[in-house]
């Protein structure tokens, strides 16, 4: 690893590409002066955080001397300035995936691309499995695409170990805190606090697949949901399932309400999107099944209307993938069209890539695969070159941000630093059509 100094002087900060852990951490594009070179710097107000909050982020810094691998984004210095904790990671130039498609791909980003993005996510899952650690945080605004098309993981943060007593635990009952972002990722029995190894990742695996592959729509996470569909859901799952599916159900209730109460405690003055927070928790815990949204599962008739009324923005496919419609891909990645002006989700995705997206959102944990196993899987069969020779020319005519003359950078066709700061309002309450 190459060594940057552990003084915050070494480093001139230069725009504002991110945010995180609730609005604590800053992250900076900076310069470090020895060298020139490029870094990003995630900086935490060290006075804001809990005693909690502290020994996390601890967690964090020793997970990351611990791992090295390709796939998994490095630290290459940590060090406290000016009551801050600063953490120098490289330069991810293209920015997150997340950045990627709510910036430039608003229209779906190829198929082709998805495969090697996931194929770099699951190659980290997997190196992780393998030290014996689960990942908890994957979602699109965690995978880090550098200017070579090199795919990392990062949100390290989130990382649990599963070596309980020098032994490797099945289930870990632990929801990771901080995490109500991370909410419509995680897999049911996580949310019911026992989380399966290494299943759930796969689930959450699979949401980030249909995050990718649907422009950036998260499912179960509804722009046009109403309040009342939380008491709906309430009373459709006390009628229809008495318990069975949760074995018990009074625990259940008592969960759900007390992750409506933190999700109030813990995002104040934000209360519309606690309530659709909430609501799609227990849409998950009905058992609703996402899918990939496209032309195979959303019904013509709503291909057809304007996309703010289409129901497809529910991202729910309750009888699974193709039970809303024929499909009529020929499995070609190359038909997967983008729709000029039409739909949002009238392309084709190959039937591959549906599979894929059904392996990994299986409701019983048992029967979703490894990450070893997904790696084999036939939706990658299309790759044929390693990412950082592929990714960089399927991104074209987006080019990488290399240009930082004066505070805001130009010149590059990511659209700027702009386009790396515009992805992280997704989830802001004003964008959201009540
Ligand atoms: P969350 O609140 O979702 O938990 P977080 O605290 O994990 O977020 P990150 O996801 O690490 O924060 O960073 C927020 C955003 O900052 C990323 O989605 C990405 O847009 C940007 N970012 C972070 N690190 C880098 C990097 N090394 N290079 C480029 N952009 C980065």
């Amino acid at each position: 690893m190459a060594s940057f100094q552990p003084d915050c002087s070494a480093y001139e900060l230069l725009t504002v590409i991110g945010q995180g852990l609730e609005d604590l951490m800053t992250v900076n594009l900076a310069r470090y002066k020895p060298t020139g070179e490029h870094v990003a710097i995630r900086r935490i107000a060290l006075e804001s955080c809990t005693n909690e909050m502290v020994a996390f982020l601890q967690g964090e810094l020793l997970v990351s001397k611990l791992f090295h691998h390709p796939s998994i984004l490095p630290y290459r210095s940590i060090f406290i300035a000016q009551n801050e904790l600063w953490i120098i990671n490289p330069f991810m130039a293209y920015g997150s995936a997340r950045d990627l498609i709510s910036s430039h791909f608003m229209d779906g980003m190829s198929e082709l691309a998805i495969a090697y993005i996931l194929l770099g996510v699951l190659k980290a899952l997997e190196y992780i499995h393998h030290m014996g650690y689960v990942h908890r945080s994957v979602k699109a605004s965690h995978v880090l695409i550098a200017a070579d098309g090199q795919v990392c993981m990062s949100g390290l943060r989130s990382i649990f170990s599963l070596i309980r007593h020098g032994q490797r635990a099945k289930v870990v009952h632990d929801f990771p805190p901080y995490s109500v972002k991370v909410l419509p990722w995680l897999s049911p029995e996580v949310l019911q606090q026992g989380y399966d190894f290494p299943l759930g990742t796969s689930k959450s695996l699979g949401i980030t697949a249909c995050e990718l592959g649907s422009n950036g729509h998260v499912p179960l996470l509804q722009r046009q949901a109403r309040h009342g569909r939380l008491r709906e859901a309430f009373e459709k799952r006390k009628k229809n399932e008495r318990g069975e599916k949760f074995g018990d159900e009074k625990r259940m209730d008592l969960f759900c309400l007390g992750l409506l109460v933190d999700l109030c405690v813990s995002y104040r003055g934000r209360k519309f999107m606690d309530v659709l927070l909430a609501e799609m928790l227990l849409e998950k815990l009905n058992g609703t099944v996402p899918c990939l949204l496209d032309s195979t599962t959303i019904p013509p008739e709503e291909l057809s209307m304007k996309p703010s009324r289409s129901g497809a923005d529910s991202g729910i496919c309750e009888g699974g993938p193709g039970a809303c419609g024929a499909r009529h891909s020929n499995g070609d990645p190359s038909t997967a069209s983008s729709s000029a002006g039409g739909h949002p989700y009238s392309r084709t995705l190959s039937p591959q890539f549906h599979a894929f997206v059904e392996l990994c959102l299986q409701r019983e944990p048992e029967k979703r695969p490894s990450a070893t196993t997904l790696i084999g899987h036939p939706f990658f069969k299309q790759i044929k070159r390693r990412a950082s020779e592929a990714l960089p020319e399927l991104f074209r005519p987006l080019t990488p941000i290399t240009s930082f003359d004066g505070p805001q950078a130009q010149g590059s066709t990511a659209g700027g630093l702009s386009g790396l700061e515009s992805g992280l309002g997704h989830l802001e309450v004003d964008d959201w059509d009540f």
